[in-house]
């Protein structure tokens, strides 16, 4: 499993990360799948106080329990606890399902009505209380990153947790930019599009080419970026496998080209991104 810097923090993290929405659906599965990803190196585990109202994070403390040394646990605040004093007692109950005393990075869900400068405030408390490493943000645009990179001061926004896979690549025009401008680490949920995802003659002879399968080589060009990291979700143990294997596969200039032509960018918009 290929590990690279997140951003500008340094820390060496897997390219390919393990999601956990929905996962409350068969907690022993669960449980089960997530080892399955931590033993094949998928150590960066995204969760969040809004999945099954805390459920999961419960779920995932039992999942990295006597491992948490290894792991990249990241979880996110909802925009409405995200106060100066709601993010603080967030955390303190996120981290108590979560069973462990220091997340790896807290993000912002999404924008919301609290004033940023006051979210961020309470993330640089936390930083220096130790009970999380570093901050990011999620579904953030172009604007509101630079709005929190201005507020925040340089190398403090760890990441921006976006929608991006192969059916969704708007983010490539101006946000990934934008956090490759700052350093900030790119995280591409939903990488099969929740579902969406559907295979197509080139993903299937790029795979062939690298005794890969198509979802593989899906997930080997989000991160060909080097500031691209990504977190599909699978609670069974076959597609935790399959999205493991993605985490070594590099493709070629030439492959990149040609998936971008089969997957064509959408037109450039900008506003508000829709939060799913
Ligand atoms: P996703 O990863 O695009 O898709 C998950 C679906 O794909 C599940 O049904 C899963 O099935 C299936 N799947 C996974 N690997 C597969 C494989 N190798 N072969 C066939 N099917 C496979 O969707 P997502 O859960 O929305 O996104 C991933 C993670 O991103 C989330 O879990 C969450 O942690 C994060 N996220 C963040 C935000 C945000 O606002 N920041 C929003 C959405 C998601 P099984 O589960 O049955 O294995």
């Amino acid at each position: 499993m290929e590990r690279r810097p997140f951003g500008w923090t340094g820390v060496l993290i897997p390219v390919v990360g393990q999601g956990t929405w929905r996962m409350e659906r068969d907690p022993r599965a669960a449980v089960a799948a997530l080892r399955r990803g931590l033993d094949l190196g998928m150590t960066h585990i995204d969760t969040a106080e809004s999945y099954a109202d805390g459920r999961v994070e419960e779920i995932v403390g039992e999942a990295i329990a006597g491992r948490r040394h290894e792991i990249f646990l990241v979880s996110k605040v909802l925009p409405e606890n995200a106060s100066r004093h709601g993010t603080m007692a967030a955390c303190e109950r996120s981290l108590r399902r979560l069973r462990t005393d220091y997340l790896d990075c807290y993000l912002l869900h999404w924008p919301g009505e609290h004033p940023l400068a006051e979210t961020i405030a309470a993330f640089e408390d936390l930083v220096r209380q130790g009970k999380i490493r570093t901050w990011g943000v999620s579904n953030f645009n172009e604007d509101e990153l630079e709005e929190a990179v201005r507020l925040a001061g340089p190398r403090r926004v760890a990441c921006n947790q976006v929608y991006y896979w192969l059916g969704e690549r708007g983010v490539e025009h101006f946000i990934l930019p934008a956090c490759e401008r700052h350093e900030v680490a790119v995280v591409a949920y939903s990488p099969f599009g929740q579902g969406r995802f559907r295979s197509h003659p080139v993903l299937e002879e790029v795979a062939r080419a690298h005794g890969a399968t198509p979802r593989q080589v899906a997930l080997a060009f989000l991160v060909h970026r080097p500031s691209v990291f990504t977190i599909p979700k699978a609670a069974r143990r076959e597609h935790v496998e399959e999205n493991a294997g993605a985490g070594d596969l590099r493709l070629s200039d030439e492959e990149v080209a040609r998936i971008s032509r089969a997957f064509p960018l959408p037109r450039a918009r900008r506003g508000r991104l829709p939060v799913l």
